[in-house]
């Protein structure tokens, strides 16, 4: 695993800046401090596949 955990890029309009989340729960963009809501996909399903093939894509 990546020790920058998985990239992100912020959802503000205007800032818009990549980063990774360092693996934490709730990463915050460095520039603009807006925290990303990642949704809670716990369940066993195609959701948690997606995100797992999306953060695979990543490393
Ligand atoms: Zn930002």
């Amino acid at each position: 695993m990546s020790v920058h955990g998985t990239k992100f890029t912020c959802a503000e309009v205007s800032c818009q800046t990549k980063f990774y989340d360092m693996n934490k729960e709730s990463p915050v963009c460095p520039k603009c401090g807006l925290v990303v809501v990642i949704p809670k996909a716990r369940k066993r399903g195609a959701g948690d596949e997606a995100l797992k093939a999306k953060r695979k894509k990543w490393q």
